[in-house]
């Protein structure tokens, strides 16, 4: 799938927002190695040449510092939402300009997933684009991708947005 190049992926996301339930769809069946614990709310999983850098941005402010430690050679950013969280949607957008104007991820491309479709009173993608003003992001590019991880339904779109951007 994503060749012999070694990736490096981004996965980040406010606590609950349902990053570990995506996690284990990519990897469910496969061997996973995961990392001794790098911090409380970080994790790193490498999957076929695949380095998942996970972490909760719900975690400690004064964690947040040590995070960009983990940027270096990211190619994209995955962000998940809980698309019913609409109180905390500008702490994600936050999060998102504040680690788009990183260095590091100066080139790295974002995947936005939609997340908990499936529930009653969530907010589309169109509309989460619209609160994080999406399109208002030139230097990188980016994509929103509805999915409910439960299912899976749409991880793969999303994934297939970021194997056509690999280099
Ligand atoms: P994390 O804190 O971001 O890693 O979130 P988790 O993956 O642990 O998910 C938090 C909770 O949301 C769990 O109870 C999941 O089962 C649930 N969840 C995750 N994705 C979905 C979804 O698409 N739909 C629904 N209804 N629940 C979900």
């Amino acid at each position: 799938l994503f060749g012999n190049e070694e990736h490096k992926i981004v996965m980040v996301g406010l606590d609950n927002a349902g990053k570990t339930t995506i996690l284990y769809q990519f990897l469910m069946n496969e061997v996973v190695h995961t990392s001794p614990t790098i911090g409380s709310n970080v994790e790193e999983v490498v999957w076929k040449n695949i380095h998942f850098i996970m972490w909760d941005l719900g975690g400690q402010q004064s964690l947040r510092a040590a995070w960009s430690t983990y940027y270096t050679n990211t190619e994209f950013i995955i962000m998940v939402i809980d698309s019913t969280d609409r109180e905390r949607l500008s702490v994600i957008r936050e999060e998102l300009y504040s680690m788009l104007n990183h260095e590091e991820l100066s080139k790295a491309n974002v995947l936005v997933y939609a997340n908990k479709q499936d529930l009653k009173g969530s907010m589309t993608a169109a509309e989460i684009s619209r609160q994080l003003d999406l399109t208002s992001i030139k230097k990188h590019q980016w994509h929103i991708q509805s999915c409910c991880a439960l299912t899976g339904e749409g991880l793969y779109q999303g994934l297939e947005w970021i194997v056509g951007r690999l280099k």
